[in-house]
């Protein structure tokens, strides 16, 4: 069991991490883990350079909150994600440079590299654009996923889920990497995408890689 403590450490951690790899900048992007019955959310409006374990909020599903600090504009989304889904701990949002261009060209990141399929899917859609902090964009995010963990979110960033978080951000990390590729390859022609046979055996490594 993960005490409360090491929940809101994580949190910040997350949150400087994603400013040092360059995923995030000033008060952009924030993190949440389920926590009890609600989530540990990074507080609206702090950068991640200033950010101390005891400013993160423990917030209800419903957005109330306890402390003196309020929560992300964006709780509305990740309260969204950790209420409906229970395979589900950790959400990490960020607006990474090369997802982010892609999300304003609302251009969903084809099956083009094996580690694209990260995600859990042939592709990473782009959710629908929405207000940020609204509840219709938390509403898009979740229907746009619909079991994945992960998306680009239209002319906003992109958004990523998992167990924990340090899965979280490292499913964040690899969209921004696809992201770069796709970039990359629209320079040079396009890519070459994969088909749904290479996805299935892809799948069937993912399984046994790695420290059983
Ligand atoms: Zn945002």
């Amino acid at each position: 069991m993960i005490s409360e403590q090491e929940l809101r450490e994580g949190v910040v951690e997350n949150m400087k991490a994603m400013d040092s790899a360059g995923l995030n900048h000033g008060t952009a992007g924030n993190v949440s883990v389920r926590f009890e019955d609600g989530m540990l959310i990074s507080p609206s409006g702090i950068p991640a350079s200033m950010l101390t374990p005891e400013q993160v909020v423990p917030t209800q599903f419903d957005g109330s909150f306890t402390g003196d600090f309020k929560p992300s504009s964006e709780w509305r989304m990740h309260s969204g994600l950790l209420e409906k889904r229970t395979d589900v701990n950790a959400v990490v949002h960020c607006h990474s440079r090369f997802a982010t261009t892609l999300a304003c060209a609302r251009k969903p990141i084809p099956f083009l590299h094996y580690m694209t399929a990260v995600t859990g899917g042939a592709e990473i859609p782009v959710a629908p654009y929405a207000t940020f902090g609204t509840q219709d964009l938390a509403d898009s995010i979740l229907e746009t996923l619909d079991g994945r963990f992960g998306c680009l979110m239209a002319n906003h960033g992109q958004i990523a889920v998992s167990t924990s978080l340090k899965r979280a951000l490292s499913v964040a990390e690899e969209i921004e990497t696809q992201a770069g590729y796709y970039y990359g390859t629209l320079a040079i022609g396009g890519p070459v995408v994969l088909t749904d046979e290479d996805l299935k055996n892809v799948a069937i490594e993912f399984k046994k890689y790695g420290q059983s």
